[in-house]
């Protein structure tokens, strides 16, 4: 037997389980269930792909087991379990993106509701099982090894790890549960009316049968979730704590959803689907490692995660399930790319995920704030991505402007407001609102009454340069190049100023040639002296940051 210390990170998560900072307790078997749920699902497809893999697929299942002498609960499943070597690195590190920075978050968290939120957002698993157990055995077998595994922690800094001979297929957590009269007043987790309650509230749909044994020892064990898979049932019939409840599973975010679509297409090419927004952005969002939410079925049963051929990268968090009837079992990657069939379904799944947010701006304007707060700076990637949406991402998009500080304009608020001589749509962008409210470019426009849009997203600076404009109107930068305000009474005064000035103009040139290209006389200025603008085709000051600290 081996003792191994937790990694620091997860020692930290194991802290906060174990001084339970989460209200509701019944969630560690929701967690429990679905990696129960998630190991039957890969062991199927594992004896899809590799025909020599011995394992006993007739009766996949989770059971679920009680004690109430020893005070024991276990769940049990005889998926594709773990090796040794997947116990120490899955159950004793947390390899998770985003799991520092989330710890720093919590740590700054000012109230118990904010830690929530985050928790919530970040999906604590297997280690919820110390909220409710001083200690916690697992016993896992993987096909591949003949030996199993034992692993048992208290939770407290270290682990015991020893191989076992008899080990049956898959796996088997125990929770050695608080004692009852513990100061967190625990629910009956013996009592398998209240096992059965929260089986049907959080894991009706998982489409494997979980077991319980109701009237003790000797009882047949009953099935207790009805296993429907939930996009396949008559939209008026799913209530909305169920959609709720899929979405937490699928997502591993506890947060409400904000919108929920459900698509069904009919004919040659069948398929359903039940899509999910988000109502706040995964801390991962603009992460190398980031996961795509999308998972994709065939005729039920589940295929894979993260399926990126069906949600392109720009809607990366847009979660939820597609289920297709006309693909094989063991389609793969390589065949989902290829297929015509597979590109059609995600053109309609995106413009469906465009329309329903169309729809919630007009509807539920409050809600679309909070979706364009979370994830608008994502759906911008797709104005240079996806051409063929870019008029209606343009149409979904909203920006600060210098309309108004509080609140967000459309482009087509913005036409709508734009002087008779208006040509362009006037934008800067920059670090923050502050700085650009601070420009000297700013004030010949502010002189006009024309309004500029604020555009501080770094993405801005990428895709205002590549698309062409909004409604037949370009977009114009007020940091760059001459910006066309004059008359032609105006430009001829100018001019005039120009030859006024050229002794002058001339030897500032020569002076500051290390410094700049150019030194010009300006109409842009109403109240600094002198301002530096970049040439037309120059990189804007937050490209060229960019860049820099890029390496280039
Ligand atoms: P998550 O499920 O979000 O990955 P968990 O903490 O719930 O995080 O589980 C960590 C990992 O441990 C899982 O990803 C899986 O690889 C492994 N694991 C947990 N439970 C089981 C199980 N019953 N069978 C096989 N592997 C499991
Ligand atoms: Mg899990």
């Amino acid at each position: 037997m081996e003792t191994l210390e937790f990694q620091s990170e997860a020692r930290q998560l194991l802290q906060l389980m174990i001084h339970s900072i989460y209200s509701n307790k019944d969630t560690f078997l929701r967690e429990l269930v679905s990696n129960a749920s998630d190991a039957l699902d890969k062991l199927r497809l594992e004896t899809f792909r590799d025909k020599d893999l011995t394992a006993d697929t007739s009766d996949l299942h989770i059971a679920i087991e009680v004690d109430r002498e020893q005070r024991t609960l276990t769940v049990r499943d005889n998926g594709i379990g773990m090796t040794r070597d997947d116990v120490v690195n899955l159950i004793g590190t947390i390899a998770k993106s985003g799991t520092a920075e989330f710890l720093g978050k919590l740590k700054e968290a000012k109230d118990a509701a904010a830690s929530q939120d985050l928790i919530g957002q970040f999906g604590i698993g297997f280690y919820s099982t110390f909220m409710v157990a001083d200690r916690v055995t697992l016993v896992t077998r993987h096909p591949r090894s003949a030996e199993g595994v034992r692993w048992e922690s208290s939770g407290e800094g270290t682990y015991t790890v020893e191989d076992v001979a008899d080990a049956p297929q898959g796996t088997a957590v125990t929770l050695h549960l608080k004692p009852a009269d513990d100061e967190d007043q625990l629910p009956d987790y013996t009592s398998t009316a209240k096992l059965t309650e929260v089986v049907k509230r959080y894991a009706d749909f998982i489409t494997w049968p979980i077991r319980l044994a109701k009237g003790g020892d000797d009882a047949e064990p009953e099935v207790v979730n009805s296993r429907k898979a939930l996009w396949a049932r008559p939209a008026s019939e799913v209530t909305e704590d169920e959609y709720a409840e899929f979405y937490r599973h699928v997502s591993h975010d506890w947060n409400k959803p904000l919108d929920t679509i459900r698509m069904k297409a009919e004919g040659t090419f069948e398929y359903q689907a039940l899509l999910f927004i988000p109502s706040q952005a995964p801390l991962d969002l603009f992460m190398r490692e980031r996961k795509r939410g999308v998972q994709l079925y065939v005729k039920r049963v589940f295929i894979m995660d993260d399926c990126e051929e069906l949600m392109p990268e720009y809607l990366r968090f847009v979660k939820g399930v597609v289920d297709a009837q006309d693909l094989s079992l063991n389609v793969s990657r390589e065949i989902l790319q290829q297929d015509r069939q597979i590109q059609l379904m995600r053109r309609r799944l995106v413009k469906k995920v465009l329309s329903t947010v169309k729809a919630m701006m007009a509807d539920k304007p409050e809600d679309y704030e909070t979706f364009w707060r979370e994830f608008g700076a994502a759906v911008k990637e797709g104005l240079l991505a996806d051409p063929e949406n870019r008029d209606a991402i343009l149409g979904i998009a909203s920006f600060d402007s210098t309309h108004d500080a509080e609140k967000k304009t459309t482009l087509a608020q913005y036409v709508e407001r734009m002087k008779e001589d208006q040509q362009h749509i006037y934008y800067m962008t920059g670090d923050s609102r502050a700085t650009v409210e601070n420009s000297p470019h700013l004030e010949a426009l502010r002189a006009k009454g024309f309004e500029v849009l604020v555009l501080t997203d770094p993405i801005d600076e990428m895709w205002v340069d590549g698309v062409p404009g909004f409604e037949g109107r370009t977009f114009q930068s007020i940091a760059k190049g001459q910006v066309d305000l004059e008359t032609e009474e105006e430009k001829k005064e100018a001019e005039e100023r120009q030859k006024d000035f050229a002794d002058l103009l001339a030897w500032m040139s020569a002076t500051l040639e290390e410094q700049v290209k150019e030194v010009r006389l300006s109409s842009r200025l109403t109240t600094s002296p002198a301002c530096v603008v970049g040439d037309a085709h120059d990189l804007t000051p937050t490209l060229e940051k960019m860049y820099r600290a890029m390496g280039q």
